[in-house]
């Protein structure tokens, strides 16, 4: 066989590869979203590994923002581990929240453990500080996803509840369950490095669940 006809064989046969790879992931992404079944929320995760990437270059031609792809992908990884989560006493919890989220003439000082919320009050973020602290988590505004993993290997909690840019959550969360540390994650509305916003509601919701 010549040559340039072996080469064009293994060129169809990658591109046969990566057509029925993307899409049997794509379905098993809507079917793990819409049936909420965690087997094929599992079977996603491991398809997820492969075609990730491929799968978001393929919405970018289509016009779909990739950020969709992640905030399903987070949907997922909440529901696997959400049962774990909520068994887990408030105490042994870490709410990780990020620095974005504070005023932007918050007077507080970074440390090696957190920012030091003072609770002057320009933000929402010295009630929902009280409220976790009163139930007994260890809480943290964090400056960046280097630190905020940092203070999970010094913290080492026995469960996470995270806020941050989906980017961020995405690396949280895959960390998370690797170490198998039951974790949830709620994207932010807006993001950006201030002035973001998030469904402080959903975040009350989720910091309060327990079974
Ligand atoms: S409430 Fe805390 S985090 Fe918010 S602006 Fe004031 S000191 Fe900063």
């Amino acid at each position: 066989m010549e040559p340039l006809t072996i080469l064009g064989i293994i060129f169809l046969g990658i591109i046969l590869f990566l057509t029925c790879g993307i899409a049997i992931t794509g379905i098993t992404l809507l079917l793990a979203v819409n049936k909420g079944h965690s087997r094929f929320q599992r079977l996603f995760m491991i398809l997820a590994g492969f075609f990730e990437s491929p799968l978001k270059t393929m919405a970018k031609l289509f016009r779909l923002d990739p950020k969709v792809i992640d905030n399903m992908i987070i949907e997922i990884e909440n529901n696997l581990m959400r049962n774990d989560y909520m068994r887990t006493d408030y105490k042994d919890r870490l709410m990780i929240v990020p620095q974005c989220l504070r005023h932007p003439n918050c007077p507080a000082r970074t440390s090696p453990n957190t920012i030091e919320c003072i609770g002057c009050g320009l933000c929402s973020i010295k009630e929902i500080k009280k409220e976790a602290e009163e139930l007994g988590y260890t809480f943290v505004i964090s400056p960046g996803g280097t630190f905020s993993k940092r203070r999970i290997k010094e913290v080492k909690p026995k469960a996470v509840l995270g806020v941050a840019c989906e980017f961020e959550l995405r690396e949280g969360l895959d960390a998370c369950m690797e170490y198998g540390v039951p974790a949830q994650g709620i994207p932010l509305l807006k993001g950006g490095c201030v002035q973001t916003l998030v469904d402080w509601d959903k975040v009350r919701e989720t910091m309060r669940a327990k079974i």
